[in-house]
């Protein structure tokens, strides 16, 4: 099974690939590998490169009723609300550390699915909040970006514990 990348490993700063759309159907076996190691790590979003893959790859299951897992591929924000809300996130990459992000509460996206077919979409509530914190990952953008100053700075310890441990990770 995949590891999950920690804070330190220099994949998670790579921007992903788009995949080529002829490509798509031969990354049925990625996917469905970082929906294993998402599920083991009991996550609601996984990015490949939390996985060591500079592709973009994003899957999601957020539990909620209604919802079912989606596989999102070369996504594209189109649009974000105005209006922006605040939230506890946490990310698989950096363990035990947790802080309140704000984000717009609903964007427009362009995807592909597993199966090579576009969508445009909107989404808002708990999907839009780990679609934009997904789709930062495959961007090189980390939730440590979004976090206020004062966040990142009573966390600092943490941090630079955790990237002074994990830096090595090949
Ligand atoms: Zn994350």
């Amino acid at each position: 099974m995949y590891t999950i990348r920690i804070y330190g490993d220099p994949v998670l700063r790579v921007k992903g690939m788009k995949v080529p759309v002829e490509k798509i159907p031969e990354i049925k076996d990625i996917a469905e590998e970082m929906f294993r190691a998402m599920y083991a790590y009991e996550g609601i979003g996984l990015a490949a490169q939390q996985v060591g893959i500079t592709e973009q790859i994003v899957v999601i299951d957020t539990h909620e009723e209604g919802s079912s897992p989606m596989v999102i591929i070369n996504p594209d924000i189109l649009a974000y609300s105005e209006e922006e809300s605040s939230y506890e996130e946490g990310c698989l990459s950096f363990p035990d550390i947790r802080a309140d992000i704000r984000r717009p509460v609903a964007i427009k996206l362009s995807y592909y699915d597993i199966h090579g077919n576009e969508h445009t979409e909107e989404f808002d509530g708990l999907l839009a909040r780990v679609l934009q914190h997904e789709i930062d990952h495959i961007n090189g953008t980390l939730f440590i970006d979004r976090m206020s100053p004062v966040s990142r700075m009573l966390l600092k310890k943490k941090l630079n514990k955790l990237k002074e441990s994990h830096g090595d990770t090949p």
